[in-house]
């Protein structure tokens, strides 16, 4: 049952920077990864843009065009999460964000991808408190890991 409609922006890694969203928009149509989170819910993507390359001026700026047009949440993309390494800048983002703009920060948007997870589980990536946190939402089992390698 929809009944309510939530706005957000998404912010990807700039080492992602010409990737098309495919991933992130599938996910946001499917409900699946971080944005399952709004299963109930009507869902609007506002805003998509790169972070503008380390350490991430575009951060300063982008959420607040964002916002303009209705978000009220901002997604940090996947890639933060599973490029090599994770976004260092990441816990920093959310509360800069947070604090100067009153927006909740979720991290990820679509699954993580197998081919990822099975890497980082050899590097034993994610092994602070965290990064276990951080990557909770966009975790799935391996049959949709597998679906969006
Ligand atoms: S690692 Fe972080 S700051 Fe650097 S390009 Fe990626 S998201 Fe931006």
């Amino acid at each position: 049952m929809k009944d309510t409609k939530t706005k957000v922006g998404i912010i990807i890694c700039d080492r992602y920077k010409g990737c098309a969203g495919g991933k992130c928009f599938r996910a946001a149509q499917n409900r699946e990864g971080a944005f399952a989170r709004y299963q109930d819910q009507e869902l609007e993507i506002v805003g998509y843009t790169s972070c503008g390359g380390c350490p991430g001026g575009n951060i300063e700026y982008a959420p607040a065009e964002m916002k303009k047009n209705g978000a009220t949440v901002i997604h940090l993309a996947t890639g933060f999460l599973v490029g090599y390494p994770p976004c260092p800048y990441m816990e920093y983002f959310k509360h800069f964000i947070e604090e100067q703009y009153g927006m909740e920060v979720v991290f990820g948007t679509h699954p993580i991808p197998e081919k990822y997870y099975v890497i980082h589980q050899k590097l034993n990536t994610w092994n602070t408190p965290f990064l276990q946190e951080a990557i909770r939402e966009s975790l799935p089992n391996q049959q949709l890991r597998l679906a969006y390698d």
